[in-house]
């Protein structure tokens, strides 16, 4: 699909190839040709860049930058973005998979919203007032943390890059960033433009890699904070590694979200809702609503309404604009995918549409599969419970709120969910009782700047984007002034 491109680390205001010089090779999903060389990166780099953030958090970036300054850059970096629109979004499309369309209408003005939003907050960052009795002026202080490590997922790299960089930027920290080394382009091409935009050098590194450079930051000993984003496994790997010199964590994991159809939904909207919410990125979304439960007296009329959309979806090369679902990530992980779906079968599960490579010839060479919708799904199928990451779908029958509850609750994920019913006081009433960081009503995936983005059991915590996020990337100095002009009370001679 075009000429290779080749990228370096960005460590310290500088491009520069992994100190062992040893380099990968991401392939494009559409047709598994190979896209972007970059470094292998070790402990080295990792050490490099964090020496390197460190000393641009103790000497400039915390201290002489101030927060209209830091502002101005990361609107400048949006702005930056917004204006390479169409090259950023066909890269993102040719690095992941995905279509044209989304990466153009989501991936990169999601990403330039988000250092917007948070150039914005950068001078809204204010302590406290306490009012401590007596003479005395009590201050809790917002600061830095200091140095922030990254680990990033494969399927939103823009908007990964965005969400973590963006409020630790804004709060004053230094950070050292890993793309997933199956879709490191975009990110190291942006690194480009964070160094045009003039970041001071060392505040913002990139370094690319596999997982010894995440197991290198999660372990690192100068390291504030680590931020990862991934699967539950790995995320219990990075919090025990972490843990050996104690840091903050925050781990944004996977899910397995329900999405409750009820009796009295408005029935266009929530078959349109239910197809975003399996099948936007070829289901490769931590907030996929991958367990599908339709109120019994619907169940029939909405499946059939329902099915017959998802048969008409088009899937594409990740450049066809009129391709809406696009490729798996690797062929690893179609084959993964693929395995939920044979296992399905065997355990008797009913396969209403899709399970297969599509038949389009032009889509031979990628990682295609249909999207694919199972109902009747016996308890020992995992496809039913587990997260497949992938265009697949478990629908189940439910009858009244209650049973509702229970088995949207019946998992040990708790990302998102969704509720469909025109009866407001039923919404809340359920969104109360699921456990999950994200309840929709009548919507299914609006993710924003603006809201707080995390999960509730095995999905992981903290919480991304929103002000929140602020919280997340500073910490409180207590100052006690007293200025009683009376003698010091002391129980010493
Ligand atoms: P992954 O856990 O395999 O990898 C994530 C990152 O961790 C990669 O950069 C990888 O190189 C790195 N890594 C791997 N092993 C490591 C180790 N031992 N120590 C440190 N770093 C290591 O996940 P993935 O396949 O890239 O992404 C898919 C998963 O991410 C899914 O489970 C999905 O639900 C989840 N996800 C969650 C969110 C969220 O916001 N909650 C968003 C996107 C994806």
């Amino acid at each position: 699909m075009g000429d290779v491109r080749h990228y370096h680390n960005y460590i310290n205001g500088q491009f520069l190839p992994a100190q062992s010089g040893e380099t990968m090779v991401t392939r494009s999903p559409g047709d598994n040709s190979d896209l972007a060389v970059f470094p292998r990166s070790g402990q080295a780099d990792v050490d490099h860049a964090v020496q390197a953030a460190q000393a641009a958090f103790d000497t400039e970036w915390s201290k002489v930058h101030s927060a209209p300054d830091r502002s101005k850059l990361l609107r400048n970096l949006a702005q930056t973005l917004r204006d390479n629109i169409n090259d950023l979004a066909e890269l993102e499309s040719l690095d992941t998979g995905k279509t044209i369309t989304e990466t153009q209408l989501i991936d990169v003005l999601q990403a330039a919203d988000t250092f917007e939003f948070y150039a914005d907050l950068a001078g809204h960052i204010q302590g406290e007032v306490i009012p401590v009795p007596g003479d005395v002026v009590n201050l809790a202080l917002r600061e830095p943390l200091g140095v922030c490590g990254a680990i990033a997922a494969w399927n939103f790299p823009l908007m990964f890059l965005a969400w973590k960089t963006a409020p630790a930027l804004a709060t004053g920290n230094t950070v050292v960033y890993k793309p997933s080394e199956l879709a490191p382009s975009t990110t190291l091409e942006v690194a480009r433009y964070m160094h045009e935009v003039g970041f001071p050098k060392g505040t913002i590194n990139i370094v690319g890699g596999a997982l010894e450079v995440g197991q290198a930051l999660a372990e690192h000993p100068d390291l504030a904070k680590i931020s990862f984003t991934g699967s539950v496994e790995t995320g219990r790997k990075v919090a025990s590694a972490a843990g050996l010199t104690p840091k903050r964590v925050t781990l944004e994991l996977g899910g397995k979200s329900p999405n409750i159809v009820f009796a009295d939904c408005h029935l266009d909207n929530a078959v349109s809702g239910a197809l975003n919410a399996m099948f936007l990125n070829a289901g490769q979304v931590c907030l996929a609503g991958s367990r599908l439960y339709i109120e019994d007296s619907i169940y029939d009329e909405f499946l059939e309404r329902y099915i017959s959309r998802v048969a008409k979806i088009k899937v594409g090369l990740p450049l066809d604009w009129d391709a809406r679902m696009g490729a798996l990530i690797t062929p690893e992980h179609k084959r993964r995918v693929q395995g939920f779906v044979d296992r399905a079968v065997q355990a008797g599960a009913k396969l209403l549409v899709g399970g297969k490579t599509p038949d389009d010839p032009e889509l031979s060479r990628g990682n295609y599969l249909l999207p694919t919708v199972f109902a009747d799904v016996p308890p020992e199928a995992d496809v039913g419970c587990n997260e497949v990451f992938g265009p697949v779908l478990s629908v189940f029958r439910f009858s009244g709120e209650e049973e509702a509850i229970r088995l949207a609750n019946d998992t040990s994920y708790g990302l998102a969910s969704a509720i469909w019913t025109e009866n407001g006081s039923k919404a809340l009433r359920v969104a109360k009782a699921i456990q999950a960081g994200t309840v929709w009503i009548n919507t299914y995936l609006r993710v924003n700047p603006y809201s707080p983005h995390g999960g509730y059991k095995r999905s992981g915590f903290g919480r991304e984007l929103s002000h929140l996020a602020l919280e997340e990337f500073t910490q409180i100095k207590n100052v006690y002034i007293d200025h009683d002009p009376a003698e010091f009370l002391t129980i010493f001679e």
